[in-house]
């Protein structure tokens, strides 16, 4: 197997108080695509800013291909480390045209080579036919691709993205989002980009990682990402879910919903242990009956689905997913099903 690109071990960075980055564990391996997801303020553009060299570290250690850069007693500038970051609010030089911005970083090199690296990242950008023009000539998504151009001129050995498409409109968003993809991809670019849209972090990327409070919870693909989660919170974190109280019994719990398949996160656990059983809300059939003792409780039509959130006799409430459009009405007599066999993940209650 060949050597991570970057890899933190027990990277740990406080600002005061807060510990913005706390004991991060993590590798990018070479042309590998890694998101970081989180909510706001768990240390998402620190960890990145530290990996970059704008931060230092008051724990662990950082290494760029199995060198180390950063620890308590030492600290490679970013000057040094060639590596790449693109930021949110792009950061363009108003008084340089398209051309001069993604020269800028080239500075030190031979005028030809300036010359050619500039015109291979237009072309990859598809941005040729505008290199005269300002950055206040260009649309939101241009200046993305003008940013990203820069940065991939001097052949970055890996690109860090901060939110890189939070200020573009929905539609723009996807189109620029998949072409950088496909131009990370392309050109085999190793890249950690950081959001706190989960469907972008999916959509995005290889391996998923997820922070919170600091720390990095759980690094794992999508899908295992989404189906096991290892902790109550990250579940929360990477898609809609109710938790459903529930007894142990071998390998099934007593619920609300009858007994259920489960799986405990953690391995068996004694008959009798509480549990608080994972349902995503497609996991969950709803049906109108006059004689159901559930309750439709909150109806949110998303377009293309819809969420119906029913509340249980004995109070707990579920939101299940319908695919278009429902017509069950606020109030409405419903049964509530599992829809197959599968087991659910379920948490010992702490
Ligand atoms: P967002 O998604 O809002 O950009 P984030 O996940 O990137 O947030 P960070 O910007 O890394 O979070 O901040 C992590 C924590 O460290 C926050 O509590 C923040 O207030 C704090 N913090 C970040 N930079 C500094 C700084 N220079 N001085 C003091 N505190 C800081």
């Amino acid at each position: 197997m060949s050597e991570p690109l970057i890899e933190c071990r027990g990277v740990t960075k406080h600002f005061g108080d807060v510990v913005a980055v706390g004991d991060v564990n993590l590798r990018l391996m070479p042309g590998e695509v890694l998101s970081i997801l989180g909510a706001s303020g768990c240390g998402k553009t620190t960890l990145l800013r530290i990996i970059a060299g704008f931060e230092a570290v008051d724990g662990g250690e950082l290494y760029l291909r199995s060198s180390l850069v950063s620890d308590t007693n030492h600290h490679m500038p970013p000057e040094r480390r060639n590596i790449g970051m693109v930021f949110q609010e792009y950061a363009l030089f108003p008084h340089l045209t398209v051309a001069q911005n993604i020269a800028f970083g080239l500075q030190g090199m031979s005028k030809g080579e300036q010359q050619r690296r500039t015109q291979d990242a237009l072309e990859l950008v598809r941005l040729n036919a505008l290199e005269a023009r300002y950055p206040h000539e260009l649309s939101g998504g241009q200046q993305q691709r003008v940013a990203l151009a820069r940065t991939l001129a001097p052949s970055p050995i890996a690109m860090l993205l901060d939110e890189p498409f939070s200020n573009l409109d929905a539609g723009m968003r996807q189109d620029v989002r998949q072409e950088v993809e496909s131009i990370l991809r392309g050109q085999g670019i190793a890249a950690i980009f950081v959001t706190h849209d989960r469907e972008e972090a999916f959509a995005f990327a290889d391996r998923v990682g997820v922070m919170s409070a600091g720390r990095m919870e759980q690094v794992d693909t999508p899908g295992e990402l989404y189906r096991s989660p290892m902790s109550p919170e990250v579940a929360r974190i990477v898609g809609d879910c109710d938790f459903l109280a529930g007894v142990a019994q071998g390998e099934f719990a007593a619920t609300e919903l009858g007994r259920l398949s489960v799986v405990c996160n953690s391995g068996s656990v004694p008959d009798g242990t509480e549990l608080m059983l994972m349902v995503r809300p497609q996991d969950i059939e709803v049906k109108p009956s006059e004689t159901g003792d559930c309750i439709v409780v909150a109806v949110e039509y998303r377009g293309g689905e819809t969420i119906l959130t029913v509340q249980m006799p004995l109070g707990e409430t579920l939101r299940c997913w319908q695919a278009g459009f429902s017509d069950l009405l606020r109030g409405t007599r419903v049964t509530v099903e599992t829809r197959d066999a599968t087991p659910f993940l379920a948490y010992a209650k702490p």
